[in-house]
């Protein structure tokens, strides 16, 4: 029995506290050490996973109670690398790491022919490394530092760095403990591109806390195959629309198509036939999320629908109700009114262009207005919003004296007892794009997202890169703007310049230093803001006004 071992620090892997060991009771062999903790001279040190468990739990202080269920979920990576695997595979790979060698179990979990490249040396946060000298006077390693695949902070948001460390190059029987010489101080400023990162590293983290009930690999592969055909990405009776979701995929992540079907995203939307790596998991979980789903009965998506009236004073608000639907050549119309009257048709296919049917009275009384007024065709066709040819026709049909020439080569329409009936009006010419009620749409969209993102914690910049990725490729929007006033000065407002989001998160680092019970000090502030050694003016006054709270 032990009479000393070190107190775990939080989330700390059970390699770093056992290096720690190591190093507290000054022990020079690490061939003895294994021998003191293990009673074994051969056990290996395992970095994200540890094998014999049981006597390293027999030999720690009882007091502890340190059992080797709780050495497992707590200290190492098993909970989030057995987060997606069934039942009986969690419980195999337990046993042998309570008995034996954590090897096997990384060939059995898939880990060591994966695609994920797990790290080749132990990795630090920068600003976690300040954090860990000030709290506790030394270093230690951290379990969500070592998620294979993401090198980014959960906390912190900021690039992981790589240690001198490497367990595959320094033999693996020895336990080498965090310290500054092989973690060396770098400076860690704010990093704009590591949004979708921090979001996947966070999912990760949370996974090494609280992993999902296991489910077998068919009913992983029907949870995927229904959670897509929901959000829209259904083909046929039963199939997925791969082509498709690739696109969208490549567009939320901001990473190249993966193209063809013999890539992991599109194994993943079909039957599983073996288990996937859990970052893939939480990479698809984050894009499902990020994607609301379409109720099936809602083949128009969720109303009410914007206001595509741009002379409306709602104009752009979610105000319109579906008036009906019917079937069209076989397609299904819906027909949208609005308060103001404004009425239009939409078929239920993915990119179907509006038609109008109704511009409404607002529309007649500002055309006999400007008539009225004298306007010519051309500026009253821009304030209104349509092209002329319409204009042309409304005001012949509200018999009004335009100066403008009547519209040429309409057909002689013979009067007659029929011709007189009241015949419904003829729908106006389909827009090419209805950019209004576009803008509308977007710029409600933008300011939405803008909130979400200004809601994060750890804060995220909300930088106009950042806030134009949900509108897909990155240029889509930005040579767009002429067209969309609205949007573009949503953008204007709504986009954060670097020293805002430095200002964002003096704020931000405050509040959490406060939920921390760590005194308000602008050096803390700086370092938990991830802020340089010199800021702007503006952000280096903010720092001051803590001083002395
Ligand atoms: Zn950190
Ligand atoms: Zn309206």
């Amino acid at each position: 029995m032990l009479p000393y071992f070190p107190p775990g620090y939080p989330d700390e892997l059970l390699y770093s506290l056992l290096a720690r060991f190591h190093r507290h009771v000054g022990e020079t062999s690490p061939k003895r050490t294994l021998d003191v903790l293990f009673g074994n001279r051969s056990v290996r040190a395992g970095v994200l996973l540890q094998g014999h468990l049981q006597a390293l739990s027999e030999r720690l202080p009882p007091h502890r109670e340190l059992t080797p269920g709780r050495l497992l979920a707590d200290f190492t990576l098993y909970p989030y690398l057995t987060a997606f695997q069934p039942a009986d595979v969690r419980l195999a790979v337990r046993d042998a790491l309570f008995l034996g060698h954590a090897e096997w179990v990384t060939v059995r979990l898939g880990l060591a022919a994966s695609r994920v490249q797990g790290a080749t040396g132990l990795r630090y946060c920068p600003a976690c490394r300040s954090d860990m000298l000030n709290l506790y006077g030394e270093l230690y390693w951290r379990r969500d530092h070592q998620l294979p695949g993401v090198a980014v902070c959960p906390d912190h948001g900021v690039r992981l760095q790589d240690s001198t460390v490497c367990p595959g190059t320094i033999g693996q029987h020895s336990f080498i403990a965090a310290d500054e010489d092989n973690c060396p101080k770098v400076s860690s400023d704010v990093q704009d591109d590591v949004s979708i990162p921090w979001m996947v590293v966070k999912r990760c983290a949370r996974l090494l806390r609280s992993p999902p009930a296991p489910m077998s690999l068919r009913e992983w592969g029907a949870h995927y195959h229904n959670e897509l055909r929901q959000r829209g990405f259904g083909k046929g009776d039963d199939r997925i629309d791969q082509r498709r979701l690739s696109a969208d995929f490549a567009s939320w992540s901001g990473e190249p198509e993966m193209g063809g079907t013999e890539n992991w995203l599109a194994a993943m939307a079909r039957k599983h036939r073996k288990a996937f790596h859990p970052l893939e998991h939480v990479l698809l979980g984050l894009f499902l999320d990020a994607h609301a789903p379409v109720a099936e009965n809602a083949p128009f998506g969720l109303g009410p629908w914007p206001c595509r009236n741009p002379l409306s004073e709602h104009y752009g608000q979610p105000v319109v109700q579906l008036a009906g639907t019917h079937q069209e050549e076989g397609k299904l119309i819906g027909q949208f009114s609005c308060s103001c009257g404004y009425v239009f048709s939409l078929a239920a296919v993915p990119g179907s262009k509006p038609r109008i049917l109704d511009l409404g009275p607002l529309f007649r009384q500002r055309l006999r207005q400007l008539v009225a007024e004298g306007a010519g065709l051309r500026a009253t066709a821009r304030a209104l919003g349509v092209d002329p040819g319409t204009i042309r026709r409304h005001a012949e049909r509200l018999g009004l004296d335009a100066p403008w020439a009547p519209l040429k080569s309409r057909p002689h329409v013979p009067r007659s007892p029929r011709a007189a009936c009241p015949q419904p009006p003829p729908p106006d010419p389909v827009p090419r794009r209805d950019w209004p009620g576009l803008d509308g749409q977007l710029c409600g969209a933008l300011r939405a997202e803008s909130e979400r993102i200004k809601t994060l914690s750890p804060p995220i910049r909300a930088s106009a890169t950042v806030l134009q990725r949900q509108f897909g490729r990155r240029d889509w929007l930005a040579s767009r703007l002429s067209k969309l006033p609205m949007t573009a000065c949503a953008l204007a407002e709504e986009a954060e310049s670097v020293e805002q989001f430095r200002l964002r998160r003096i704020v931000w680092a405050a509040e959490e230093l406060r939920r921390r019970n760590l005194p308000l000090k602008p050096w803390r502030l700086r370092r938990l803001a991830g802020l340089p050694e010199q800021a702007s003016s503006q952000v280096e006054a903010a720092l001051e006004a803590y001083e002395g709270l």
